[in-house]
């Protein structure tokens, strides 16, 4: 079928359009409505229907292909594999789902999962979603800090840790930054399941507290745990991701209209049937982790490819390798990733053979067209930029070659998904762009399936954070973009104080709050600087407190160590500048954007509002010395 009236189906018929995709998945009691939308910007799909994301990722499949792979962990940090059929997922997700049962998690309560990108990540996951637990999985790499405010946030009934993670062979034990988090945490005290991988041989005082996974599944492994049939609009899981302000917001997915997502984008727009094979480079922290390794594959009936460790560890060749050995279709990493293999010798690229792959998907930050050309001339296969968000939990702007290949326009994700009802529109007037004009991406609702219901427990910042910038309502995407005449959109970055590193979001305020958080600090700005591989780095100006008698070397040293240990490495600081004065607003708003411009030597702007011009000077003079540490 042609792109084209796909696409316009979805728009023009929604109701009808989504109910045959609907038709994808399993319900247990099919939808009452397809759609609701009587109270905009809220929406609910299916109304009515009653389904299951576990019963969907497994049980459906047992009969057909309970034999095939369903998930291969592979970790080139401890050199394990482990690979599970589809009737042995459903083994270990059922012993994990008695687990949760036994420790007395029902329906609807939290779990918060912090764990590296490993098998059981994956079972705790399902096995949550199984008994209708909402699950928060927390990114490996950030440190107490963001685990205390996502721990206060969610409220959980428990928290699932491992020992510990590693990075290039390095351990990273997670169970120190558990008990930091805990320590701060005000709200809750959950129960913790300890998944021990023996990484870690120190214990903590607290030890005797920590229930071990491997004790429980022994006692329940073998055990069938019924499936929680939850209507299609409950929440399945929350997601927290970086705003403008210091406190991440809970991203709170459904059940009905997130496994109509994923039927459905698994298959035209990431091509990959039931039986193929998905290897998608990414941490089960992030939404690409969540979605297309995890929920994606498993609901088409694919098998999942999870990898934890580095692109180019133990040598630049390792996911080529995979690729060969489990005959991969579809692959999905980012721009950064594929910039580290770039430094390396591309021979790697030829080393081995990888023809059963059709397709890399990249997306989660701008894709340079340098890279987008040498990884294409390197594994000769169509490189498809896709553009989404966390609060989208599927491409946004993409290309759907398991519907139609529409030709590859290198810098740009392409053109809308089904259902994305996307514009360019001027900032000020609101009215729609002319191709080739910059303007902020929009998509008016209803947003399709899958997008967030709302933001956890925050209905009111759901409305603030999204829909009041326009009149009349529109989903702001916060991005800034150009539609071409074809109908090809780009995106320019965002339009607000959120960074992207590596293809992680960052909020610049929550980074601010921690380098504030060094006892010399009086004041910190950070902004996202162009960096060649990661595409931006953090770099922060601050004032320091008079009398402290710290020297700036000193200063910058203690606020680094502030960020790690509060966020963890992730947001670590590339450059630290010590200054007199910050550039402000006469009425006192930091002026980022032209802090950021001064250090991409571009031009800082409108400063007529600037409010002390020497504060400029100063950080010109400042950039001109070098940074602090
Ligand atoms: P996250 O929610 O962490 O996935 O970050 C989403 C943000 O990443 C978007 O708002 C964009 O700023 C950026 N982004 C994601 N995909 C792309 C892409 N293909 N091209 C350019 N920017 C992207």
């Amino acid at each position: 079928m042609r792109y084209e009236d796909f696409y316009r189906r979805s728009i023009e018929q929604p109701e009808s359009f989504w109910a045959e995709q609907a038709r994808l998945i399993h319900w247990h009691t099919p939808p009452r409505q397809i759609l609701d939308a009587s109270q905009p910007p809220f929406r609910r799909w299916f109304v009515g229907g009653t389904t299951n994301l576990c019963y969907n990722a497994l049980d459906r499949h047992l009969a057909e292909r309970g034999e095939q792979l369903a998930l291969a962990a592979v970790s080139s940090e401890t050199g394990l594999t482990r690979e599970l059929s589809y009737r042995e997922l459903h083994r270990e997700v059922n012993a994990f789902a008695a687990v949760l049962v036994s420790l007395g998690v029902e329906r609807g309560d939290r779990v918060v999962i912090y764990l590296p990108n490993i098998a059981e990540a994956v079972f705790a996951m399902l096995a949550c979603a199984r008994i209708g637990a909402i699950h928060s999985v927390v990114f490996g790499g950030f440190a107490a800090h963001s685990l205390a405010l996502r721990i206060d946030d969610a409220e959980p009934k428990l928290l699932i840790a491992a020992d510990a993670g590693m990075r290039g062979g390095k351990t990273i034990p997670y169970l120190p930054l558990v008990e930091a988090a805990l320590a701060e945490a005000k709200l809750v005290s959950p129960q913790v399941l300890v998944v021990d991988r023996g990484l870690a041989p120190q214990r903590s005082a607290r030890s005797e507290r920590y229930l071990d996974y491997a004790t429980l599944r022994a006692r329940h492994l073998g055990d069938e745990v019924p499936v929680a049939w939850l209507e299609s609009n409950e929440p399945s899981y929350l997601l927290y991701t970086s705003g403008t302000t210091g406190k991440p917001k809970g991203i709170q997915r459904d059940v009905g209209g997130y496994a109509v997502a994923m039927a459905m984008s698994i298959r035209l727009i990431f091509d990959v049937a039931p039986g193929q094979v998905m290897f998608s480079t990414s941490d089960v922290g992030w939404a690409v982790g969540h979605s297309y390794n995890v929920y994606g594959p498993l609901i088409g009936g694919a098998t999942s490819l999870l990898y934890e460790g580095l692109p180019a560890h133990p040598d630049p060749g390792v996911w080529w390798r995979l690729c060969e050995r489990y005959g991969v279709r579809s692959m999905f990493s980012s721009p950064t990733a594929i910039r580290v293999l770039k430094k390396q010798d591309a021979a790697w690229l030829k080393k081995y053979d990888v023809s059963a792959l059709k397709w890399l998907f990249l997306a989660g930050e701008p894709l340079d067209e340098p890279t987008a050309q040498w990884i294409t001339a390197g594994l000769g296969v169509p490189v498809i930029d896709n553009y989404w968000q966390t609060e989208t939990g599927w491409p946004a702007i993409t290309l759907m070659p398991g519907l139609e290949l529409k030709p590859v326009k290198f810098g740009s994700p392409g053109l809308p998904a089904p259902g994305y009802r996307l514009k360019v529109i001027d900032e000020a007037s609101g009215d729609e762009a002319a191709p080739g004009e910059k303007g902020v991406l929009v998509f008016e609702p209803p947003l399709p399936p899958g997008c967030l219901s709302t933001v956890w427990r925050d209905d009111a910042r759901y409305v603030a954070s999204y829909f009041e910038h326009f009149k009349p309502l529109l989903y702001s995407s916060l991005d800034w973009a150009i539609r071409d005449a074809d109908g090809y959109t780009t995106i320019l970055g965002r339009t607000d104080d959120v960074i992207n590193v590596a293809g992680h979001r960052l909020g610049t305020r929550e980074i601010e709050e921690s380098v504030a958080a060094h006892p010399g600090v009086a004041e910190a700005a950070v902004v996202g600087v162009q960096d060649e591989l990661k595409g931006q780095v953090p770099v922060v100006f601050a004032t320091l407190r008079q009398g402290v008698g710290e020297t700036p070397g000193q200063a910058a040293a203690g606020m680094r160590r502030c960020v790690v240990e509060q966020l963890g490495s992730i947001a670590r600081p590339a450059r630290i500048y010590v200054v007199n004065a910050l550039p402000k607003t006469r009425s006192g708003k930091l002026l980022r954007r032209s802090l950021q411009a001064l250090c991409q030597q571009a031009d800082p702007g409108d400063l007529s509002t600037l409010d002390d011009p020497a504060a400029l000077d100063e950080v010109r003079r400042a950039l001109q010395r070098g940074p602090d540490d």
